[in-house]
């Protein structure tokens, strides 16, 4: 890969691949490996990492798979990701996982952890349960503990122990994967012209299927080639997308979303890759401390975090001073309760600081969004036509 067009070919390829192929070949590659499965939002990948096993990201089908059989395990009226995760499982796609791990934040994703333990699928299954406590020595304590669980699940199948080595390299190597992310979003807040957030997504989806030392190696070459000046700029306003958190937009909404007039400076579509912000203590004799303290201290605003004393309100607000966006695109999947009874919230404080947005829902598997794409590009039109001062935001 020598330019940044094969790389993102590459990315795509990688993200979209139902089969993964690439986690396949990777278990075949030596002995005792051990796959495993995470769905969003967030798991702590390095104690993954670390026990020698490979964390893989299940985001559901998206508008690939046709689903038949997940529509028998569900009502209509919830989201689509559960239904396409099914249809995955029982068509065989993830044959090759040893484990899966739903980390907490809706009841759906807890009965789903439900349906794999009642059908035995894989070797183990561990519905994580993530703190709402932010003590560290309350919170904190449990969430060691959480992991320690995954850790022994692992172990039993490796057979590989976990030690403060292994675990400090695992944070290291995760703490590079979060800086160069971190360095392309930067570049996109100043010139979003020089990658798409469609080739953007394709490449941090494709971390979340690859080991992450091939990722970084990815993330270095594409940081090289946007730091230098590529691309036109063009006239469209710059928005900061929030909600779609969980089940993914089609890759078609998150072009049309530019297409329309919207260069999106951030958003949350794989949260779960960036939800520590900074780096994690690596050089520590309580690595698993290091974790579960970077998860209280450090982690994004998140609709699975209910931390009373840091209103998520206001650190979205903050993300679209940083980012200079001109409003936010809050985009939940249909159904989604810990998006949408989030929404209200942040509109309401939205509308007392003056921060522009507009709302829709999308499911993944909707590939007609015509309405979506006209109600975007009259966002752009009118921010672009009625601009006025740009907003500040108290704590
Ligand atoms: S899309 Fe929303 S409701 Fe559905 S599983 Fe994800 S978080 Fe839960």
């Amino acid at each position: 890969m020598n330019n940044l067009a094969e790389i993102i070919a590459a990315c795509k390829d990688l993200a979209f691949d139902l089969d993964f192929k690439r986690a396949k070949q990777w278990k075949e590659e030596k002995a005792n490996r051990v796959v495993v499965g995470y769905l969003p939002i967030y798991f702590p990948r390095e104690v993954i990492h670390a026990v020698g096993g490979l964390p893989v990201a299940i985001f559901g089908g998206g508008d690939r798979k046709q689903i038949i059989k997940g529509d028998a395990y569900y009502q209509s009226y919830i989201c689509h990701i559960p239904r396409s995760v099914i249809e995955l499982v029982l068509d065989k796609h993830t044959a090759h996982f040893d484990g899966y791990i739903f980390p907490s934040i809706c009841d759906v994703i807890r009965n789903l952890s439900g349906i794999f333990k009642q059908q035995n699928i894989g070797k183990f299954v561990k519905y994580m349960d993530f703190p709402q406590n932010f003590l560290p020595q309350v919170g904190g304590v449990f969430l060691q503990q959480e992991m320690q669980h995954v850790v022994d699940y692992i172990t039993e199948i490796s057979g590989e122990k976990l030690t403060t080595e292994k675990l400090n390299h695992s944070i290291s190597l995760y703490n590079t994967n979060r800086r160069l992310i971190e360095f392309i979003y930067d570049i996109r807040e100043k010139y979003p012209w020089r990658l798409s957030i469609e080739d953007v997504y394709h490449i941090i989806r494709a971390g979340t299927v690859i080991p992450v030392e091939e990722h970084n190696e990815i993330l270095e070459k594409v940081c090289a080639f946007i730091d230098q000046e590529i691309g036109k700029p063009q006239d469209k306003i710059k928005v900061v997308i929030s909600g779609a958190f969980c089940e993914q937009p089609a890759i078609g909404l998150i072009r049309a979303i530019e297409e329309a007039g919207c260069y999106v400076v951030d958003d949350d579509y794989q949260l779960g890759s960036r939800m520590i912000i900074g780096d994690i203590d690596d050089k520590t004799d309580n690595p698993l401390e290091a974790l579960s303290n970077a998860y209280i201290k450090q982690s994004q605003y998140s609709s699975s975090i209910y931390d009373i004393s840091n209103p998520k309100e206001y650190r979205l607000a903050k993300i679209v001073e940083k980012r200079k966006a001109d409003g936010v695109i809050f985009a939940s999947a249909s159904f989604c309760d810990p998006s949408l009874l989030d929404a209200p919230i942040f509109q309401n404080a939205f509308d007392r600081m003056g921060i522009r947005y507009i709302a829709f829902q999308y499911s993944e598997n909707i590939n007609q969004f015509k309405v979506i794409k006209e109600q975007v590009g009259a966002f752009s039109d009118s921010i672009k036509l009625w601009e006025d001062e740009p907003m500040t935001v108290n704590d």
